[in-house]
């Protein structure tokens, strides 16, 4: 083989987009980074389950970092950190840049909410000799996946002394465990021959919690009775406090390393705990920015962002307004609309990878893989680009030549063949506002799962892609 390039050669190399595995062009020592920071990660997502859990890991290292709560500040300049926690679920960072706020700032956000299974208001209950809970899933789940695995209750109880209950049983590593049953192959003809969608129907989710009745003959529901007393004994509740309460049904395995390799992370929630963790990371490396930097990380996003802690709130531009008033600047209506329009946002959520198992439901050419990098959607949407937001063509390419200028590896891709399907995510909201946006995340295999997996590659580039963008 000669070393001189045929023109054909030289062509391709200089007309053509050749991508290429991230992995190929990763150093032995940049490779020891990316797990390190992974690890660190891994650890994040066992603390990190639940939308609260997060934000009390947010806070956490918003604290280390040296990020102040908002309202212990009578004034900003230049570099300060700070950040605003919304009831336990909803969380925003800042690092104040050193030109004014109203010439657009750099916004970064994820969501924080997973698909899961919520116990109903009334959840306790017996039958033949079995307690359980009612469950109600949250989000868009495969049903079929959530039966006959080890599950975790995590989640607050709100008493009406205004104290609050916090609990999280049944974890991988405690010494017992949840689960919701299915039928044996033997006596299930008729379930087989059902639709997937309805083979495991949502009232059929009940989460099997005891079996010893109390042994007292005078009374009926006696192993309900057992397992409130037991309850009561460890958290001084009573069957109406769970009319208040706000308790999860989580898969109850660990976050782990997945593959011989060590090259991927498989966990419950990366949906969107990895775009949250690795931009607030990001944020948290932002030394005096040009303009003011923010990481919000939202909860409700899998039910349609609504809510008070869900970014459809105005919660984002009362924040801006406070750190308006605490800078000095002017704060009024048309302050505002400039400041949203002079803004820019990566709204971090995860893209579906290629999957070579499903490689049908793919358009191959437009699929995000991994090992290539963080992934950009120009759109999301379904059938014809509905609902989408579509990012202008300018913008994107003032992010191609940002990432490529600080050796971001990323890839732009869409959810899935045309007629297939599709999504959304808050993209479409901070866009109405008027701010430059594009959806941007990490791709992940079996997404909206108990387990799904992202490339260890991808999620250090993510990280990488958000921190460049609010230097
Ligand atoms: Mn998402
Ligand atoms: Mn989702």
């Amino acid at each position: 083989m000669s070393d001189i390039k045929t023109e054909g050669q030289r062509l391709k190399e200089e007309l053509l987009n050749n991508p290429k595995n991230g992995w190929d062009e990763t150093s032995e020592s940049d490779r020891r980074t990316i797990r390190e920071f992974c690890d660190e990660y891994i650890h994040f997502l066992n603390q990190s389950k639940t939308e609260r859990e997060c934000v009390k890991s947010a806070i956490q290292i918003a604290q280390e970092n040296g990020f102040k709560p908002i309202d212990k500040m009578k004034k900003l300049k230049a570099g300060d950190k700070v950040y605003y926690v919304n009831r336990d679920k909803n969380i925003i960072l800042a690092v104040i840049g050193s030109e004014s706020l109203e010439s657009g700032l750099r916004v970064v956000g994820a969501h924080i909410d997973s698909p899961r299974l919520d116990l109903k208001p009334n959840p306790l209950y017996e039958d033949n000799g079995f307690a359980y809970f009612k469950t109600h899933y949250y989000g868009g789940i495969k049903k079929y996946q959530w039966v006959t695995i080890p599950l975790a209750i995590h989640g607050v109880v709100a008493l009406k002394n205004g104290k609050k209950v916090e609990i999280s049983v049944g974890e991988e590593g405690d010494d017992f465990t949840f689960v919701i049953t299915d039928l044996l192959p033997h006596m299930a003809r008729r379930q087989m021959e059902k639709k997937m969608s309805e083979g495991i129907e949502g009232e059929d989710l009940n989460l099997l919690i005891g079996s010893i009745p109390f042994d007292d003959e005078k009374v009926s529901e006696k192993v309900k009775i057992n397992i409130m007393k037991i309850l009561n004994d460890q958290y001084g509740i009573v069957e109406k406090d769970f009319l208040s309460a706000e308790l999860e049904i989580v898969p109850a395995f660990k976050a782990k390393t997945i593959g011989f390799d060590r090259s991927m992370v498989g966990a419950y929630g990366q949906d969107d705990k990895v775009c949250a963790y690795t931009s607030l990371r990001a944020i948290c490396e932002v030394k005096n920015p040009k303009h003011t930097a923010i990481c919000i990380l939202v909860d409700k996003e899998e039910i349609g962002s609504v809510g008070n802690t869900g970014m459809e709130a105005r919660t984002l531009e009362d924040f801006i307004g406070e750190l308006l008033v605490l800078n000095g600047e002017e704060h009024n209506p048309n302050v505002m609309s400039r400041l949203l329009r002079n803004s820019k946002m990566l709204s971090a959520d995860v893209d579906g990878a290629f999957d070579p198992i499903y490689a049908s439901t793919s358009e191959k050419r437009n699929a995000s893989f991994f090992g290539m990098g963080v992934g950009l959607n120009k759109y999301t949407g379904a059938r014809g680009k509905s609902g989408a937001n579509d990012a202008n063509a300018e913008y994107v390419a003032e992010l191609r030549k940002l990432f490529d200028d600080n050796k971001v590896r990323f890839q732009i891709a869409e959810l899935g063949k045309v007629d297939e399907g599709g999504g959304g995510t808050i993209a479409y909201i901070l866009a109405d506002k008027g701010m430059d946006v594009i959806d941007c995340g990490t791709p992940v295999l079996s997404m909206h799962s108990p387990y799904e997996v992202a490339s260890k590659f991808d999620i250090y580039m993510s990280y990488k892609a958000y921190k460049v963008f609010m230097k």
